[in-house]
């Protein structure tokens, strides 16, 4: 489960904590970090606020082959850079996060997928290939496409093989996942293991596999309750 050497893809969220972002006015931590930024680089955004207000929501194909998840060509404003991303191996985890940013309740798709977006480039500007999780789940439980299937995800340092990213949007520190949410988490976790035959045991929160804070207590607690009653499947 070793990263390959020199693998700028494969570095940990945690290590944004060493870059924030600032974004009409308010600061960010980019990812499920839970330090606070040392540096401050420039919007993204050439104007006050994504253009994003077009955006509309729709069923589409889901290239992941998994049901009942939007398109990242809904809210990607770039590619993926396969020459800076491993191939995924055989899916055998799934690993669940937070994004440990400001508290974001939004549910409306421009501002969910501006705050996607936002990851995105955040993870490009480390380097990265790609946004580093697989599946975003934003407060009105919708699912957002991630950095595609067939490529290696960037978001558990050391554990990435084989490991499917899934960020659940906002602050569970500091704020309580929605139940929208919470259940659109359970659906997308069985649909998951179905298609790869992934056991219940190796679906994780990021604690479970590192020091972090990530998902955060309010959200690790809805899956410890999760496991409890049978929720993931
Ligand atoms: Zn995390």
């Amino acid at each position: 489960m070793q990263e390959p050497a020199g693998n700028t893809n494969s570095r940990h969220p945690a290590d944004l904590t060493r870059r924030g972002l600032i974004l009409s006015g308010m600061a960010f931590l980019a990812g499920c970090a839970t330090s606070g930024p040392k540096k401050l680089p420039t919007a993204i955004w050439p104007s006050a606020s994504p253009r994003t207000s077009e955006i509309v929501v729709k069923p589409t194909p889901s290239v992941s082959g998994i049901t009942g998840v939007e398109s990242r060509l809904l809210w990607a404003k770039g590619r993926p850079v396969p020459s800076l991303m491993d191939r995924m191996l055989p899916i055998k985890y799934i690993t669940i996060h937070h994004d440990g940013m400001n508290p974001f309740h939004g549910t409306g798709a421009a501002e969910c997928a501006a705050r996607v977006e936002l990851i995105r480039r955040a993870h490009r500007n480390r380097g990265w290939g790609d946004i580093g999780y697989h599946f975003a789940i934003d407060a009105s439980g919708r699912v957002w496409e991630g950095r595609p299937l067939n490529w290696q995800g960037a978001h558990v340092k050391d554990y990435n093989e084989g490991n499917i990213g899934i960020l659940v949007m906002g602050n569970f520190e500091q704020q309580h996942p929605s139940s929208a949410q919470v259940s659109s988490m359970q659906g997308l976790v069985k649909k998951i293991r179905r298609k790869y035959g992934i056991p219940v045991t190796r679906v994780k929160t990021h604690r479970e596999w590192a020091s972090t804070l990530c998902p955060g207590r309010n959200l690790q607690s809805q899956i410890d309750l999760s496991r409890s009653y049978s929720r993931f499947g």
